[in-house]
């Protein structure tokens, strides 16, 4: 029977009610931020607002506060789902490496026979210009495919995610392109709930203490006024801290995982349009639709290209310029290594550049050889030191 495409699916999402709705792998941390939501709520209802609506002379203002809590919350809850429950915007992963990408590389593998034949080599990155700014995007192996400029593979969900920000284990989602709005709106809402939760609690005592006339008294006879105001004060410095940071990254037009790299390359933000416009591209653009169809039948693979030699293969020959290839790497490697004990960031960028102003006078393949082990190379170092990106 032909199987649909999330029954088949090769990242490490969830999927629930036959594929209508897609979580991220660590979806049951979900309950955990549910239960930080709602438990609160539920004891504000009982033990604050429903003695609250009695304090008011008209009753309207009393029920006002408890229709306001209970809508709220809502609203906060459909925006953890449609963050949480849909495509964060994944790239689809080919079936094959793309064939128009591949070069070939004249100074190549020999056969047994010892006559050199030419030899497949995909590019591990391209340039592609970006608001008249040329960008280098890498090649991704799991998902074979270049990523487009500010798209990203989440180790978590095991995807390319477009626009990729982090992945968020409150929510157990990537937050990318298709769901970053409903993830801001979801935590302002959070430090808004805090806010408002606060204020009625503290109200509350106030009427406590006018009633008793200490505070001590008034906090023996509602002791979940003074827990409920405690939470949502260091709860407000987490979710109001965060929504901050966003508002800056969305003035600015950045994601979180590019605020850590530009920090750390040194890179100028070839994404910012104005804060105005930056605010209206996250806000009023059209959410485009996503470009997995997880109910849809698998189609039937077509025939295979011919495999390309794997790289490994390639090196164990005995041509002199192979071997000084590798040599270059294992310079390469050197530095990288001095880099990784350093522990810092900026030196990646500076290394970077070394690599690209060593090669300027040798032929458009050679430098293609030697960037491609090299910038293979790099990039697990790059991607091992911006893993801090990727976390909450
Ligand atoms: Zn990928
Ligand atoms: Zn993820």
């Amino acid at each position: 029977m032909a199987k649909r495409v999330y029954e088949v699916w090769k990242g490490s999402n969830r999927f629930l009610l036959n594929g209508r709705l897609m979580f991220g792998p660590d979806a049951r941390s979900l309950i955990v931020t549910l239960l930080l939501i709602i438990i609160p709520v539920v004891i504000f209802c009982t033990f604050v607002v429903r003695n609250l609506i009695h304090k008011f002379s008209s009753y309207n203002a009393g029920y006002a506060i408890l229709v306001v809590t209970i809508v709220y919350t809502i609203y906060a809850l459909v925006l953890l789902f449609l963050t949480s429950a849909r495509d964060p915007g994944i790239v689809p992963r080919n079936l094959h490496p793309p064939e128009e990408e591949f070069s070939y590389e004249s100074s190549a593998s020999v056969e047994a026979g010892g006559r050199p034949t030419p030899s497949l080599q995909l590019p591990r990155t391209k340039e592609v210009i970006v608001n008249g700014m040329p960008v280098r995007v890498k090649y991704c192996d799991t998902c074979m495919l270049y990523r487009p400029p500010r798209c990203s593979h989440c180790s978590i969900c095991d995807n390319c995610v477009e626009r990729f920000d982090h992945h968020c284990p409150w929510v157990g989602q990537c937050i990318g392109k298709r769901n970053y709005r409903f993830f801001f709106l979801f935590v302002s809402s959070l430090a808004l709930l805090c806010i408002f939760v606060f204020s009625m609690s503290a109200l509350y005592m106030k009427f406590l203490m006018d009633e008793h006339g200490t505070v001590w008294k008034a906090m023996k006879k509602s002791p979940a006024s003074m827990v409920l105001m405690a939470y949502c004060f260091i709860s407000l410095w987490f979710v109001g801290g965060l929504t901050g940071f966003h508002l800056y990254l969305i003035g600015t037009n950045q994601t979180t995982y590019e605020n850590f790299r530009y920090r750390a390359d040194n890179r100028p933000n070839i994404y910012d349009r104005s804060c105005l416009n930056n605010f209206l591209e996250v806000f009023c653009t059209k959410i485009e639709p996503s470009r997995n169809k997880f109910r849809a039948y698998v189609q039937e693979e077509a025939p295979r290209p011919p495999r390309v030699p794997s790289r490994e293969a390639e090196v164990d020959d005995s041509g002199g310029s192979r071997r000084a290839k590798v040599e270059d790497d294992l310079e390469m490697g050197d530095d990288l290594l001095k880099i990784s004990q350093r522990h810092d960031f900026g030196d990646v960028g500076d290394v970077r550049s070394r690599v690209s102003d060593g090669f300027p006078q040798k032929s458009p393949e050679v430098e293609l050889g030697s960037g491609l082990d090299l910038q293979a190379a790099l990039g697990s170092v790059s991607e091992h030191h911006s893993s801090l990106g990727r976390r909450n």
